[in-house]
């Protein structure tokens, strides 16, 4: 068994988003002749002031995550203006070389190594591994076998959305309320998007 950190990293950056809502939502005011070099956040900041932000629907950006299973069940129940693709225990042989013949699950973020929950966890694991191996080694195919593979399995999501969707995400994603392991990789990735398109993210703020 392989313990990986969850983490995330951008798999698609929309250039000058800011400036392409601008250009867009100026249409509503035929005001497209104030735009200049410098007032695409200043405009919207603006939109977003007066609750304007069906205009945010117009720019997206994809994050591919590593988390376990249990955090992308969480995350495949947002339904709109957002779009997916997930790595599939039907179709991986976690047996097979390529994977290092071995399952990966992700560290939760909640116990220390030293503590007596984490071995519990630990041992879990192992016996989730060998049942997976013992079952393909039996003829049964992946999307069989999976039937024993744990909510901690590793796996790899890509997310798109756009961006009235991100902040909605990570409205109910970063609240105190949310996942440890969801928190996890949610409020860093709010920092990021925070100091990427401060105009669209910077109001929004996290629970302690
Ligand atoms: C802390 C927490 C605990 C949870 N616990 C559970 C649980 O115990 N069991 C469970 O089943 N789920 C649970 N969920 C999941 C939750 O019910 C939602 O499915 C999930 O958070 C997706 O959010 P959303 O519905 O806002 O979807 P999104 O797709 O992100 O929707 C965005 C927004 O669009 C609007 N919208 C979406 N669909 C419609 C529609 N059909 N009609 C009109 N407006 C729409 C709504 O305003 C919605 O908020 C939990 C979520 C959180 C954050």
């Amino acid at each position: 068994v392989r313990i990986v950190d969850a983490g995330f990293e951008f798999a698609y950056v929309p250039s000058v988003p800011m400036q392409r809502i601008e250009a867009i939502a100026r249409t509503c005011y035929k005001s497209e002749d104030r735009i200049t070099d410098g007032s695409a956040d200043t405009f919207v900041r603006t939109l977003r002031g007066r609750g304007h932000m069906a205009m945010l629907d117009h720019v997206t950006a994809s994050v591919r995550f590593v988390v376990d299973r249990g955090a992308t069940h969480e995350m495949v129940r947002h339904r709109i203006g957002v779009a997916f693709a997930q790595e599939s225990t039907r179709y991986c042989n976690y047996s097979k070389a390529k994977f290092g013949s071995e399952i990966a699950v992700i560290r939760p973020c909640f116990w220390s190594e030293a503590c007596r929950k984490f071995s519990i966890w630990h041992d879990a694991m192992g016996y989730a591994e060998r049942a997976y191996f013992q079952l393909i080694a039996e003829g049964a195919s992946p999307q069989e076998a999976r039937s024993v593979l744990p909510n901690s399995l590793k796996t790899e999501i890509v997310v798109t959305a756009d961006f009235t969707e991100w902040r909605h995400i990570f409205q109910q994603r970063t609240s105190a309320a949310a996942h440890p392991q969801m928190r996890e990789v949610m409020v860093p990735l709010l920092a990021e998007f925070q100091k990427r398109w401060p105009a669209a993210f910077d109001d929004l703020g996290v629970q302690q």
